[in-house]
C-alpha cells in the first residue's frame, strides 16, 4: 500500500507550471505521459464564496482558490482534461505526450469568468469568446465577435 501511495504521488507531483505567454497567462504541462482516463492530479485549496482570478468554481456557491496547478490550467474549447468537482480530481480525456499542455473548459465549472476572453485554440468547435456557462458576452466581447463576422 505505502509503495502504490508512493508512486501515486511521484506521478501527481510530475506537473509543470509555466508561463505560456504574455498575452495567455501561465499554463500547466505534465512531464510524463498520461492515458485517457487516467486521474492528472488530486487537488486541495482554500474553499471561498469569493471570485477570484485562478479560483475555480466547486458549487453555486464556492469557489477553490490557492490550488498548486488547477488554477493556471489553460482553456480549450476541446480540452485534453476535466475538473471532478465532488472528487477534487484533474482527469485526462485523451492521451497526453510528456510535455504537453493540459487544458480544460472553463465554462465546463465556471457560472461566471473572472474575466472573459478571446480564444483562438484551433478546434473546430472553438467558441471564439469565452464566458461562464451562466452568462452571455460581455460589451468587449460582443464587439470583438462582431468584428470577426463583419471580416
Ligand atoms: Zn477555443
Amino acid at each position: 500500500m505505502s509503495t502504490q501511495r508512493e508512486s501515486w504521488a511521484l506521478q501527481d507531483e510530475a506537473l509543470e507550471v509555466l508561463d505560456t505567454s504574455s498575452e495567455h497567462g501561465l499554463g500547466v504541462k505534465t512531464l510524463v505521459a498520461r492515458q485517457a482516463g487516467d486521474v492528472v492530479h488530486h487537488f486541495t485549496g482554500l474553499i471561498t464564496p469569493e471570485l477570484r482570478l485562478h479560483s475555480l468554481q466547486v458549487t453555486d456557491t464556492l469557489h477553490i482558490a490557492d490550488t498548486k496547478y488547477i488554477g493556471f490550467l489553460s482553456h480549450a474549447c476541446d480540452p485534453n482534461c476535466r475538473l471532478d468537482m465532488s472528487r477534487f480530481e484533474l482527469q485526462a480525456l485523451r492521451d497526453i505526450d510528456a510535455g504537453g499542455l493540459l487544458t480544460i473548459d472553463y465554462a465546463a465549472t465556471e457560472d461566471v469568468l473572472y474575466r472573459q476572453f478571446a480564444c483562438q485554440c484551433g478546434a473546430s468547435s472553438c467558441r471564439r469568446w469565452i464566458t461562464g456557462r451562466a452568462e452571455g458576452a460581455n460589451a468587449e466581447g460582443r464587439a470583438y465577435l462582431a468584428t470577426l463576422d463583419a471580416s
